[in-house]
């Protein structure tokens, strides 16, 4: 039995003013998120349903996977959707020293700096006059502590060197193999609401809930008029 709730309470979210939970807006918008990536054979599977539907999101990257995966990891910048900063080793604050944390961190966003330059790179070689610097450099830094856990003292040194911390306030379970696909959807559906953050998984352990339940729910709110859009 699974005691997190899908929609996490207001008075955990209250606890924690400083981090971003949900996008304040009545606008019919909702903002999916996916941590873990890239993976092979998944983050591109998500990226044509994202394209499908003209939506975009924002993708929590591992930077051991960027080095793993450069060329999906361009994909997703070209796509326009938004990258954060997920940890190089996929690193559980409370078990870790802050220094040790924030190298990783530091780490990660240096592959990631790299390897969005070479997508800008890659379009002004071949002349593509579709997208500009502008268009594909993100102004703000995300970061999304691995399992939502990290200590006080490191989430006040990670806002420091400027990041946003943003965490979520809908729960898909989509990683977790005891939640069937119809759980999972009805996590989503039940639970968000305008600007809310949702978290799903590009990777392996996701797949199965994954690959049924996105396209559903990029059916179900397309049809109710919500826009996905990127943290931005
Ligand atoms: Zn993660």
């Amino acid at each position: 039995m699974n005691l997190i709730p899908a929609r996490i309470p207001g008075f955990v979210m209250s606890l924690f003013p400083n981090f971003i939970w949900n996008i304040d807006t009545n606008n019919k918008e909702l903002y999916l998120t996916f941590d873990d990536g890239p993976t092979p054979g998944i983050t591109p599977w998500v990226l044509q349903q994202l394209k499908n539907y003209n939506a975009k999101a924002t993708f929590f990257c591992i930077g051991s996977n960027i080095e793993k995966y450069p060329e999906i990891f361009e994909m997703i910048v070209a796509e326009g959707h938004s990258i954060g900063n997920h940890t190089y080793n996929h690193l559980k604050g409370w078990k870790h020293e802050t220094k040790t944390y924030l190298e990783d961190i530091k780490k990660t966003q240096l592959i990631i700096n790299y390897n969005s330059q070479k997508e800008v790179e890659y379009h002004t070689e071949l002349a593509c006059t579709k997208r500009s610097r502008s268009d594909v450099s993100q102004t703000i830094k995300l970061f999304r502590p691995p399992y939502g856990k990290l200590k006080t003292k490191q989430a006040k040194q990670i806002q420091k060197l400027g990041y946003k911390i943003a965490l979520w306030d809908v729960l898909s379970f989509d990683w977790d193999s005891k939640v069937s696909e119809e759980k999972c959807y009805d996590n989503i559906i039940n639970s968000a609401k305008a600007g809310s953050i949702i978290v799903m998984h590009d990777s392996k352990k996701a797949k199965r809930n994954l690959k049924t339940v996105l396209p559903r729910v990029l059916d179900y709110y397309n049809k109710r008029s919500f826009e996905f859009k990127a943290i931005s």
